[in-house]
């Protein structure tokens, strides 16, 4: 998700225009995760998930992308594979 606001200054001295680059950049770099069918809902990837992204869904568990902080956890926490970039 491309959110509108820019987040809060992480720098010391950061001017708004430098604050704005950074912040394009990772939205540029942000990678967004998915789950397919091979997900076996074994609940691994929920508990390891940070961010409390990841839930019950109905085929299988499923990613919140508004939620998802990219950090990529889930990924090593899957047995199947089941999580992918988009
Ligand atoms: S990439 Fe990180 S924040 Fe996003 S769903 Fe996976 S563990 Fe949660
Ligand atoms: S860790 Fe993998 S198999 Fe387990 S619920 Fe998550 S996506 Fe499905």
């Amino acid at each position: 998700m491309v959110s509108s606001q820019l987040p809060p200054f992480s720098a010391p001295g950061e001017t708004r225009q430098q604050h704005s680059e950074d912040y394009i950049t990772k939205e540029d770099t942000f990678i967004m995760y998915t789950i397919e069918s091979d997900c076996i809902s074994c609940g691994s990837c929920a508990d390891a998930c940070p961010a409390g992204a990841i839930s019950e869904g109905e085929q299988h568990y499923e990613i919140d992308a508004d939620k998802c902080l990219s950090c990529g956890t889930c990924v090593d926490a899957c047995p199947t594979s089941a999580i992918v970039e988009k």
